[in-house]
């Protein structure tokens, strides 16, 4: 199995880009956030556990994200090409994924945005409440207001994209990053990429990479 992850702040378009792959390049994507929302809107245990985290714009205990992703991963057959869009967060996290050889990881690529990018990008944000497709009160309006191109489902605004709770959720980010660019520096496996462009000039660069 070879395994790829996205490393970026929220709003640094990694989700978008994992989404793109997936569908042209056959990449199995695990977005975690995607997971637990789902959890979270199914009552499952492990959602009802991680909500007040997400709420506040904290990150989720390191325990339950590596069972989460363990048990993602464990059914994936040997020649899978995965794709882990925010996890791992935590340098334990990082830790856990290469201590199997079934989930160690092949390459980790960085989208690198400067913070101010970041906050215009997640507070103006608004995703379709049924296919999760994002768009933006500036930069990507619906053709119908409130309305989702894609599918006609309603755009809301995710609760964690809330100005305060996005200053949390940056804060937490640069917490954290630095000690997973050395994780991955180190070991020679980082590749950092401009996430400040267009989604289709990143795309261009991401298929080079990943091909
Ligand atoms: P995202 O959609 O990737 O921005 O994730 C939304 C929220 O889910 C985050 O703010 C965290 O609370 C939680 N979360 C997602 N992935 C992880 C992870 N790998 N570790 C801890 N918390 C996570």
């Amino acid at each position: 199995m070879s395994i790829f992850v996205f490393l970026g702040a929220p709003g640094s378009g990694k989700g978008t880009q994992a989404k793109r792959l997936s569908a042209r390049n056959g990449f199995a994507h695990f977005s975690t956030g995607d997971m637990l929302r789902k959890a979270i809107s199914d009552k499952e245990q492990v959602g009802l556990n991680a909500e007040r985290f997400i709420k506040n714009g904290e990150l989720v205990p390191d325990a339950v994200m590596i069972e989460l992703i363990n048990s993602a991963l464990g059914s994936l057959s040997a020649n899978t090409r995965a794709l882990l869009d925010g996890f791992p967060r935590t340098l334990p996290q990082a830790v856990r994924l290469d201590s199997s050889p079934q989930t160690c990881v092949t390459n980790a690529i960085y989208f690198e945005v400067p913070e101010s990018v970041l906050f215009e990008r997640l507070s103006g944000r608004r995703i379709c409440k049924n296919c999760g497709e994002p768009f933006h009160v500036v930069f990507r309006r619906p053709l119908v207001q409130s309305v989702c191109d894609k599918c006609g489902g309603n755009l809301v605004q995710r609760p964690d994209d809330e100005g305060v709770v996005v200053k949390k959720r940056l804060k937490v980010f640069a917490d954290q990053n630095s000690a997973l660019l050395d994780y991955y520096g180190t070991r020679g496996k980082l590749t950092t990429i401009d996430g400040n462009r267009s989604a289709e000039a990143i795309e261009q660069t991401l298929s080079g990479l990943l091909s």
